[in-house]
This record gives C-alpha cells, structure tokens and sequence, in this order.
C-alpha cells in the first residue's frame, strides 16, 4: 500500500489533507472536463506573478461561464495559504507548482439525487512539487520538438486563449508524438498550419536576431511568454507576434519553449532538423534566461541543472 502524502489541498471552503479529498463521480469536471484551472510555481518558496496567473483564471472563468463565488483576492489569499501549508512538505531547494481548478460541479437535478448538498461549482486548490530531477537533460542538450499531425483547436471552436480543463486536443498530440520519440515534446499547428504550441508550453523562435512567437489569438498567452516579450523589449531584442510557418521554423536559428515551470528551455531541433548551429543555449536563448533569472531573483537554470542527467520526461 502507497503511503499517504502530507499535503493539504483546499475543497469547497475547508483544507483537508489529499488522501481525504472526495468528489462526486457526476460532478461535470470528472464527466466532461467542464471546468478551468491554472498554475503558478515558487521561486525560492514565493509565488511568482499570482495576480497575473488569477487574473487568466478569472478570465477563463468569465469566458466558459462558472462563477467561482469567490473574490480574486480571496482566490489569492487560499493560494497563499496552500503554498504556505505544503512548503514544509518539500526540501528547501526544490519548489512548488500551485494551481486552482474551478468544475462547473453538479447541474442537473437528477444527478444530484446522491449528492443533495452538493450546490454550487468545485473550487480546488492544491500544489504539488516540481519535477526537477527529470528535466536536467533538457536544459543540457535542449528539446527536440517534433510537430504533430494533430491541429491545435481553432479559436471559433474553443478557444485556446482559455485555460480548460478539457486537454484532449494537447493530449492527442502528445500521445502521437511520445509513440515516435518518448524523450520529445509535440509542437502543434494552429488550423492555418501555423505554428501554434505545445502541450503546456508557448513557443518562440529567433531568427536574424530578432524574436518571434505565434498570435495570441491561437495559443493560450503565457505568463512566461508575457514575461519573456517584456524582458525582451527590455535588453533591445525585437519580438514580433506573427503567423510563423514550418518553412520559417526550420529555418530559425534558434528556438526555446516557456511555462511557468520551464521558464525557458531551449530547443534542439524541430521534427529531426537542428537548429542553426546546435548551441545550447543559443546565445539569444542565452541572454533572455540570463534576464530571466535576473528578473524573478532566483536562479532557476542551476536548480533545474544540478540534478544528474537521467531519461527526460515530458512532465
Ligand atoms: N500553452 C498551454 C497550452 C499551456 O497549458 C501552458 C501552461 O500551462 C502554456 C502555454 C504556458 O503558460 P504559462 O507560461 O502561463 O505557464
């Protein structure tokens, strides 16, 4: 038998060690994945961007139409209490991702009948440590992204700007992709085919010196792309936001990924082609992570590169 966690996760108003968290089986997240969420992480144990993160949330939640019946303050304040309560779970070195997830809960009377009292949305927030150790490699010798025949789904669909918990269109991918190159991350199209993203990932390429990352119009719009298009603007490298096709990918210089837990990971290769001269980190790439550490006061590459190099995974 597995040994319970010691972690605390809030659930509809009380926080509850993980183990005693319970959901009805009809609640509409588990039946359809009828619900929104999103993730932020600790650098040295403090939340980075938490209004940022919580103002997306609130957006997704505006745009598929669930009120949480909290505040944004008092969504930040459960938060900081979670984060608060798990730290001590975790080494003094590693760190924390923390999301909030909001389902839709139980709608239809009929299928409440066994959960009388369950009124209202679920309201999850819970933390979980990052996996460090797996991701050394990545940052050694870069990712090698292979693009996938799945297209990400079209903004007149769903849009992919909200944060959904319905990931089957980005799982697709990445099941199609991991059958070819366990080790590799799928990078999908957008239905123009164009360049898109990943599964929990933006994507920029650098080409002439100059940055360019797809439309925010067919990706979900990062945190850490808003971050890295600041901290761009900020040491004189141009960012264009703009259709890019494979042509002009496989022809980039360079390339890297963000995400919150990422940051920046810098890319080797797109569907087996190496990326200009196969530096990792190329010295663009190179500059923003430097900026980048800088900018949040946490040396996140060391933390990431100390760990033995093992197999990548593509947590
Ligand atoms: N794109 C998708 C589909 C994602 O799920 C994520 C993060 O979870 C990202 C991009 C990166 O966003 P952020 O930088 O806010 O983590």
């Amino acid at each position: 038998m597995s040994i319970p966690n010691q972690r605390t996760v809030y659930l509809n108003g009380e926080y509850i060690p993980e183990s005693e968290a319970r959901l009805p089986f009809r609640d509409r997240g588990v039946k359809y994945g009828d619900a929104v969420f999103d993730t932020t992480r600790t650098f040295g144990h403090e939340p980075f961007k938490i209004r940022e993160h919580l103002e997306r949330l609130y957006r997704s939640l505006r745009y598929v139409g669930i009120d949480p019946g909290l505040s944004l303050d008092e969504m930040a304040e459960i938060t900081e209490e979670i984060v608060r309560r798990n730290l001590p779970t975790i080494a003094a070195d590693e760190d924390l991702w923390v999301s909030q997830r909001i389902t839709r809960g139980i709608v239809d009377p009929n299928e409440r009948s066994a959960w009388p009292d369950y009124i209202g949305p679920t309201v999850i927030v819970e933390s979980l440590p990052l996996p460090l150790a797996n991701r050394a490699k990545l940052y050694r010798d870069g990712i090698d992204m292979i693009v996938s025949s799945v297209r990400r789904t079209a903004p007149d669909m769903l849009s992919p700007r909200a944060k959904t918990h319905n990931y089957l269109n980005l799982i697709m991918a990445d099941e199609e992709v991991s059958a070819q190159n366990p080790e590799a991350y799928a990078l999908m199209l957008d239905h123009n085919g164009n360049i898109a993203e990943g599964r929990g990932s933006n994507v920029f390429f650098v080409s002439e010196g100059k940055l360019v990352t797809p439309q925010e119009r067919y990706v979900l719009p990062g945190i850490s792309r808003q971050t890295v298009m600041e901290l761009a603007e900020k040491i004189g490298i141009p960012c264009a936001e703009k259709d890019y096709d494979l042509y002009d990918a496989y022809n980039a210089d360079e390339a890297f990924i963000t995400s919150t837990s990422f940051c920046i990971c810098p890319c080797r290769s797109i569907s087996g082609r190496v990326f200009g001269e196969g530096a990792i980190p190329g010295p663009v790439t190179k500059r923003l992570m430097d900026a980048y550490v800088e900018f949040v006061g946490f040396d996140w590459v060391s933390q990431y590169t100390r760990y033995p190099i093992g197999d990548a995974t593509r947590l």
